[in-house]
């Protein structure tokens, strides 16, 4: 959809120059002129009183999506293991199916995963894809995108969720791109406009800035990844029933380029602070690496571990395991202490959903009180022995 100028209509007035948000208009021998900086965002169509400047409009292919029926989502699983961010989506993908009437369904693959049906279909699903194989057993891009580009051909979901973890960050844009279709990557928030089933997938922008809503009118399915801990998870009913399909993978083991030899876990001894119910957490107004000594007492009074702002991942002072935020993780805790922390839209986009925020910082302007439950304004050397003494001492 390109932008141009109709240098006929064009009368040189150069109000289109300042609305360019990217500098991709200048003025030649009196006449508007698009350069290559232009990204075709149509900002400037408005601004020319003279309707010198058109956006051409491509021939788009209609395809025909009214075949395309049910919500799917990718049921991950690791050695055996339902992912949390799995449940968490069937929890979300429930809420969409109920709002426009259609099936949820769970996506399986792996090898000797079946036992794992009744937990999904525990957890809303209504359907469960299975499909096993040995080829399956370890994730593979080949393997895993082309079982899941067949099956989605095949049965045709309206609506397909996976989780934005390492192995569906790499999964779903392959999808995607296989069977033609958009993907929004690291979605916040999903409604459903319930009079045309388009999903509404909203996601950070240009830095965590603004929010944007995405849509994807005119291919199916519609695919959205969401990072773990941003929905909240399914309630379990082991009454529930349902139904399973099994699907054959067809795989041959040309189709796959990588061979899996060995997994080696990584040795760590850090909490888990997506599954913390009290994270205390610290940022550059701790002043220096040596205070998350400080943070981890009170952590440990209060049953907790510790957190982190991104700016002192970038000093080194903690592991980027901590962090939390839009690059970091998304954390639901029942407690969240920011200590020294200003509240960057970027780290309230991964705490803000915190059932009580507590926030200590000098500054009485800083955005954390925004959002805070509790504000203490002062220095966090001061208020953190203050609040570990009164813990002592009442014995908590
Ligand atoms: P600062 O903004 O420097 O704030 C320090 C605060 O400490 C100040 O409010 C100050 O008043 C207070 N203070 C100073 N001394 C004391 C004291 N003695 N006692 C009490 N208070 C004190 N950030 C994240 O956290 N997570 C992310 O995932 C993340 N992702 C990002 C992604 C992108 C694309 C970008 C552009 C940025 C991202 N950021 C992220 C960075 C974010 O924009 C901020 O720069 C960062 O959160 C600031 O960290 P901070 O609050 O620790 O530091
Ligand atoms: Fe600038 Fe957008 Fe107009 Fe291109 S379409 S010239 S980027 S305002």
């Amino acid at each position: 959809m390109a932008v141009k100028i109709v240098d006929e209509m064009c009368k040189g007035c150069t109000l289109c120059v300042g609305a360019c948000p990217f500098g991709a208009i200048e003025m030649q021998e009196g006449i508007a002129v698009i350069n290559e900086q232009c990204t075709n965002c149509g900002v400037c169509i408005d601004t020319c009183n003279f309707e010198a400047i058109l956006q051409e409009k491509e021939e788009k292919e209609v395809k025909d999506i009214s075949s395309y029926k049910g919500v799917w989502v990718f049921a991950e699983q690791r050695q055996g293991i339902l992912q949390p961010v799995a449940i968490e989506l069937l929890g979300e993908g429930r809420k969409i199916a109920d709002e426009i009437g259609v099936e949820l369904a769970a996506v399986l693959l792996g090898d000797n995963v079946k036992y794992l049906e009744k937990q999904l279909i525990a957890y809303g699903a209504d359907k469960v894809y299975l499909c096993e194989d040995r080829e399956l057993k370890e994730y593979t891009t080949d393997g895993y995108t082309k079982v899941l580009s067949q099956m989605i051909n095949t049965y045709k979901p309206e609506i397909v969720l996976v989780g934005a973890t390492h192995i569906g960050r790499d999964l779903a844009p392959r999808i995607a791109a296989r069977i033609n279709t958009g993907l929004t990557a690291d979605c916040t928030k999903l409604e459903v406009d319930t009079e045309d089933k388009k999903l509404l997938q909203t996601r950070p922008a240009f830095g965590g800035n603004i929010m944007a809503t995405i849509i994807c009118p005119n291919h199916r399915p519609q695919m959205a990844t969401v990072r773990s801990g941003v929905m909240t998870k399914a309630k379990k009913d082991e009454a529930r029933r349902g139904e399973v399909i099994t699907v054959a993978a067809d795989l041959k083991q040309e189709d796959i380029r990588t061979k899996v030899i060995e997994i080696i876990k990584q040795q760590k001894s850090i909490a888990n602070i997506q599954e913390a119910e009290v994270i205390v957490a610290g940022g550059r107004g701790l002043g220096k690496k040596e205070g998350f000594q400080l943070l981890e007492k009170l952590a440990n009074k209060l049953g907790g571990v510790v957190g982190a702002s991104r700016a002192v991942v970038d000093l080194d002072w903690i592991d980027h395991d901590y962090q939390v935020g839009q690059t970091g993780k998304t954390v639901r805790p029942r407690l969240y202490i920011a200590c020294g922390i200003s509240g960057a839209i970027q780290h309230l986009a991964g705490m803000q959903g915190a059932e009580c925020i507590v926030a200590i910082n000098k500054n009485p302007d800083a955005p954390i009180f925004k959002i805070a439950d509790y504000g203490i304004v002062g220095d966090v050397y001061e208020i953190l022995p203050l609040l570990i003494d009164t813990l002592e001492k009442e014995d908590i």
